[in-house]
Formats: structure tokens, sequence, C-alpha cells
């Protein structure tokens, strides 16, 4: 009796690193050791993050409970 042991080594190494581009300006970026992820640099974060805090400012003003003037 002849025991065929199948070791199916699955090797499944991608030499290739992950990249997507930057949702800030598209370039190619490389998503492990990057510590700006998910922007490719300081500088496109610091867009977005400008971009958010002017949007939270044009934010239209409710009604504000102090409107007890007049
Ligand atoms: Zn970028």
């Amino acid at each position: 009796m002849t025991e065929s042991t199948s070791s199916n080594s699955d090797h499944n190494t991608n030499p290739l690193p992950k990249t997507y581009p930057c949702p800030e300006c598209g370039n190619q970026t490389a998503w492990q050791d990057n510590k700006y992820k998910p922007f490719c640099s300081h500088h496109c974060k610091l867009i977005d993050l400008g971009a958010w805090a002017s949007e939270e400012y044009t934010l239209p003003a409710e009604s504000t409970p102090f409107s007890d003037e007049l």
C-alpha cells in the first residue's frame, strides 16, 4: 500500500506592494509603511483636513437657542 500524501504548499506570496490612488491627488500610493494613509503624503492629508475643517465652518447656522435678544 502506498500512501500518496499530496502536500499542497500554497505559496501565495505577493511581491507586489498594495497600492491605491491617493484620494486627494490620485498618485499611486503604497499602503504599507505609510503614516499618512490613506493619503500619499502629509501635504495631501493637510489638504483633506483643511477641506473638512472649512466644511465644518460653512455649516448653516441652525436656530440658535440663544435667540433671546431683541
Ligand atoms: Zn496625494
